[in-house]
């Protein structure tokens, strides 16, 4: 406290260096993920074909990544750990043409300034590793040992010595999810690199190093993914611009519900950008519903003197020259790869237009509503060359008639017949029913008098893990009851009627079936998926009325959350030229 008329002086010092490594520690290793960062793009930068990365706890236990890269010189191992040591720039104006992930010498310090870190390193031309262990940054000891070439670091006790960072650490599933979704950025950004990544016992991923961006596609998002991905490139032949864009995109029907699915590298850097990101987005506008995002790798790479790199200790993000030219380049090339491999079917004309051929049985499935609606409009074309996102297109007000096969719901309305898939559209409806409810923190749970006492595979026992938190802010309340065995004392109201072991056991396998990525969206499915109505349910005719009602209300009634259609619409004017009425 300052007492009156007692101004103190105050004195300006330069920080020693202890204390200012620890600031830029906290800049640099915000994370555990963050720590499997820079130690990556080190392995990368020293040219490695192969890097194995083992995760213990979370990271908090142990991180410890090999290469088999360039290695470093014995004499300068201790040197590598010093604040602003690099090889990779030397001048000034190095920076302004970067080509290397690394180049602010910060990380091997404020790694090792938040942990103990060891490395042995060889290089090609040495007959054996040396190795160098730190603690709080000071080397304790030093040696030589037998290793291959390249280089290993292992990381051990991260922020053990900073209570406060580890407090905000989440449990080691959520690390581990961040983890495994960083790697399999780097996965997709360096096919022709093998990677490995265990997580605890696991083998999280592994991918082939075969260089081709496809089978790293197939090692992050499955075979199925894979084979249907479009490659996208920039320019066409006859474009003058110092801007490639090449990479692969999701063909329409293959959607998620997060926007985490978009990587974007620049230069081989793997970068968030907003912009970027929605310019990918905007190139499926009209073609994929609303709230739906796709699955893409665009590698844009362009003159390094036109990029900034060196606006933040992360290096994720960068700053463009022209940054309209590489959104419009990469709005184009995956606009293009759309527009090459899936042409946009016509709308039927209701005066007897032939719809365009369709090339599979797949897409033999009428565009949905909303597509038809907006085609129909046709689709305005901004200036940038883009294509205006799908005015939102409501229900009208349905009549049901009846249902058949006990799996479509008939329906009249004002503008002819509507057959509705009502397990679809139970989905969809349910699926914003519960993300509504989430957002409002009034999730529906419903108390067991009994709890009820499940067992889990060793699987499933991860995805409770993984997806624990979200689990819970669904409604479940579950308690480890043993070592693969739960006492569920709560579960989602959505799901009171069901076989709750089956159903929980259903969910949980829905829930590990697809990679990572936005959690609480992925529950929200599953529990839609498994709340809702079969097909082969039959209805009575006041549940039909309320599913529509519910469907009315919802805010993209025409196509279930995966995307598919809810409703096949035949207008009156298509019924009267049928029946040759005109
Ligand atoms: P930067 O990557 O920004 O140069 P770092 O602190 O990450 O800074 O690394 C310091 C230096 O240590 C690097 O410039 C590089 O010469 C060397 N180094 C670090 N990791 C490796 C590795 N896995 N293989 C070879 N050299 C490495
Ligand atoms: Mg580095």
């Amino acid at each position: 406290m300052r007492m009156e008329g007692e101004l103190q002086a105050l004195t300006i010092r330069i920080l020693p260096p202890e204390v200012s490594v620890l600031i830029a520690a906290g800049e640099v290793v915000e994370r555990p993920a963050s720590v499997v960062k820079e130690l990556i793009e080190n392995s990368l930068d020293a040219g490695a074909s192969q890097v194995s990365i083992e995760v213990r706890q979370g990271g908090l236990g142990l991180i410890r990544v090999t290469d088999n890269g360039k290695g470093i010189p014995s004499d300068m191992l201790a040197l590598a750990f010093h604040r602003y040591a690099t090889s990779k720039v030397t001048l000034a104006r190095d920076l302004t043409r970067i080509t290397t992930l690394g180049f602010r010498g910060e990380a091997l310090p404020s790694i090792a300034a938040v942990a103990e870190v060891e490395m042995l390193s060889r290089p090609a031309d040495a007959v054996a590793g040396a190795y160098l262990r730190l603690v709080d940054g000071t080397p304790v000891e030093q040696g030589t040992r037998g290793a291959p070439v390249g280089t290993t670091v292992t990381v051990l006790h991260l922020f053990a010595k900073q209570p406060a960072r580890r407090k905000f650490m989440r449990p080691p599933p959520a690390e581990n999810q961040q983890i495994a979704s960083l790697v399999s950025q780097y996965a997709l950004a360096y096919p022709e690199v093998r990677f490995s990544l265990r997580l605890d016992a696991r083998q999280a991923l592994l991918t082939s190093g075969s260089g081709e961006l496809t089978d790293a596609v197939a090692s992050v998002y499955g075979a199925e993914v894979a084979a249907a991905m479009l490659p996208m490139r920039w320019p066409l032949d006859g474009e003058r611009t110092t801007i490639r864009v090449s990479g692969l995109a999701s063909p329409p029907h293959i959607s998620r519900a997060s926007r985490g699915y978009v990587s974007l590298f620049i230069n081989r850097r793997w970068v968030l950008n907003r912009r970027l990101t929605f310019a990918v987005e905007e190139a499926y506008s009209g073609l994929m519903p609303a709230g739906r995002h796709p699955i893409a790798v665009v590698d844009l790479r362009l003159p390094c003197e036109e990029v900034d790199v060196n606006v933040h200790p992360t290096k994720a993000e960068v700053r463009f020259r022209q940054e309209n030219d590489a959104f419009a380049a990469v709005q184009r090339a995956v606009r293009q790869a759309l527009l090459e491999q899936a042409p946009v079917p016509s709308v039927p004309s209701t005066t007897g237009a032939a719809v365009t051929q369709p090339a599979t049985p797949e897409e033999m499935t009428p565009p949905p509503l909303w597509q038809r609606a907006v085609e129909a409009e046709g689709q305005p074309q901004t200036a940038a060359g883009t294509v205006a996102p799908p005015p939102k297109v409501s229900l009208p007000m349905l009549r049901v008639v009846g249902q058949i096969g006990s799996t479509y719901i008939v329906a009249e309305g004002p503008e002819g017949m509507y057959l509705i898939d009502q397990h679809a559209a139970h989905e969809r409806v349910l699926f914003e029913e519960i993300c509504a409810a989430r957002q409002r923190r009034a999730v529906d749970a419903q108390g067991l008098l009994e709890p009820a006492i499940v067992e889990v595979s060793p699987q499933q026992k991860e995805v409770i893990l993984a997806y624990y938190e979200a689990l819970s802010e669904h409604g479940f309340q579950l308690e480890p009851f043993g070592e693969r065995t739960y006492l569920v004392r709560a579960i989602p109201a959505v799901l009171a009627e069901k076989d709750l072991s089956r159903a929980f056991a259903e969910l949980l396998d829905t829930l590990s079936e697809e990679a990572a990525v936005d959690q609480q969206d992925r529950v929200a499915f599953s529990l839609a998926c498994h709340a809702a109505v079969r097909a082969g349910q039959s209805l009575a005719l006041e549940e039909m009325r309320e599913l529509i009602r519910r469907l009315e209300q919802a805010e993209v009634p025409h196509t279930c959350p995966h995307g598919r259609p809810t409703m096949i619409h035949m207008s009156t004017a298509l019924l009267e030229k049928e029946f040759r009425r005109r």
